[in-house]
């Protein structure tokens, strides 16, 4: 069994209690994408909406049952997701602040970009995106076609093309774009973006799923990109572009991860709660999808912990993310099956629960990518045992 020490169970007692505000608000943001200012100052929002910042931007850790919290490790993120998606997913990927978008620039900004980022989501609940999908290219994103010309001698950049799919863009003021300055790997080149520049236009794009995460067309036209918002130029090109975008992913897969294990939870407690006499068998049966989440849960934290040692190349957290998503889509249709044909309509919770469930698969990368990202790893030997890393679960205060 995997042991949670004193510091995250007191972030996850905390989390629970953030959890009842988001889930009264879950079906509020799932009709309204656009009204979900409007829950901007539920403490659980205010914590996301700084996640992460490092303190040396000027950021207060949060102290909860007097340990402080920046939330940056892999693990302490795991266990705040899953609580939070508990509530609701929608309104944990709809929160401003730095999300996978602060990971990069963590990853490739430079001192005075990781200020003028940091200051501003300090300033207020600001929210940004992460640009990567494009109309053409999702899973094989390196085909992106969105082209950056480099200007020189302090020139600005030019940004000229698609993204689709991105998460709160068409609310955002700032986020971060992945663009092809050239062909090869080695071509890609990440700005940091303000949507207020000429030439940025962001849509919503209806969903049926995750519609909380408001996700988005953004389209450039010849957009110029200062030349001190480009990012990753004091760093060698081995270490800029998609090298940056698969740290990002490794970073943050198993807190996606715990998002799919929070919808598959709060359905499975749904029908705890709400389906008084069971039978022997729907007992048995709802028994087991409890000990599929515990045991999931299981794999889901050794995984958070291996990003954190540096024991795994994503292997484990992509297994992680690839059980988890299969596991809120079956159990979320199979908690309607405990109330009958009607479910979706009679219990809207847990019609929305499978919608999100959906949606949660094709973020990060879907089930298929993972499994190859699995298998990859097993074939070069990153990998060879799936035992437990053997690291230390104790977290310092
Ligand atoms: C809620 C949500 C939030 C999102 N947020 C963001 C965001 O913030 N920023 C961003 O850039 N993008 C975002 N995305 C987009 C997401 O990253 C893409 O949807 C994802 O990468 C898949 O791309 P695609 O939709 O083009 O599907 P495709 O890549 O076309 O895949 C379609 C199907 O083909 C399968 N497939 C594809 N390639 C292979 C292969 N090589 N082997 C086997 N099967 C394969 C996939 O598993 C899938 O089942 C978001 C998506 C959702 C749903």
């Amino acid at each position: 069994m995997f042991a949670l020490d004193d510091k995250l169970l007191a972030l996850r007692g905390q989390a629970r209690e953030w959890a009842g505000d988001f889930r009264a608000a879950a079906l509020d943001v799932d009709r309204d994408p656009d009204g979900i200012g409007k829950h901007l100052d539920l403490p659980g929002v205010r914590f996301m909406s700084t996640l992460m910042i490092p303190p040396e931007y000027g950021h207060s850790p949060e102290l909860i049952g007097g340990y402080r919290f920046h939330c940056s490790t892999a693990l302490e993120r795991t266990v705040l997701m899953e609580e939070l998606a508990v509530g609701d997913a929608g309104l944990l990927l709809g929160a401003p602040g730095p999300s996978m978008s602060g990971v990069l620039v963590d990853v490739l900004g430079d001192t005075e970009q990781k200020q003028w980022y940091y200051d501003r989501l300090l300033a207020k609940p600001t929210w940004t995106f992460f640009g990567l999908t494009e109309p053409e290219s999702g899973s094989d994103a390196a085909a992106m076609r969105t082209a950056l010309v480099l200007g020189k001698d302090g020139a600005p950049s030019v940004l000229t093309g698609e993204k689709r799919y991105v998460g709160n863009a068409s609310r955002a003021e700032m986020g971060v774009v992945l663009a092809r300055h050239r062909s090869g790997p080695l071509g890609v080149t990440a700005v940091l973006l303000e949507t207020a520049l000429p030439g940025v236009f962001a849509e919503p794009i209806e969903s049926l799923g995750m519609r909380g995460a408001r996700i988005s067309a953004l389209r450039f036209e010849s957009v110029e990109v200062p030349s001190n918002r480009v990012l990753g130029m004091h760093l060698p090109p081995t270490k800029r572009g998609m090298w940056a975008a698969v740290q990002v992913f490794d970073r943050l897969r198993s807190s996606v991860a715990a998002v799919a294990l929070g919808i598959a939870r709060a359905a499975y407690e749904y029908v705890l709660h709400n389906r008084a006499l069971l039978t022997l068998s729907e007992r048995d049966r709802l028994d087991r999808l409890g000990a599929s989440i515990d045991c999931a849960r299981e794999l889901l934290h050794m995984a958070a912990a291996a990003v954190d040692y540096g024991r795994d190349g994503g292997q484990l957290a992509s297994a992680a993310k690839a059980r988890t998503c299969r596991l809120a889509e079956d159990v979320t249709v199979a908690a309607c099956e405990f109330f009958g044909p009607g479910a979706r309509v009679q219990h809207p919770l847990l019609d929305k629960l499978v919608r999100d469930a959906r949606g949660v698969e094709f973020m990060e990368g879907t089930g298929n990518i993972q499994r190859l990202n699995v298998f990859h790893g097993l074939i070069l030997g990153k990998r060879r045992s799936p035992s437990a890393p053997q690291v230390p679960v104790q977290t310092p205060r």
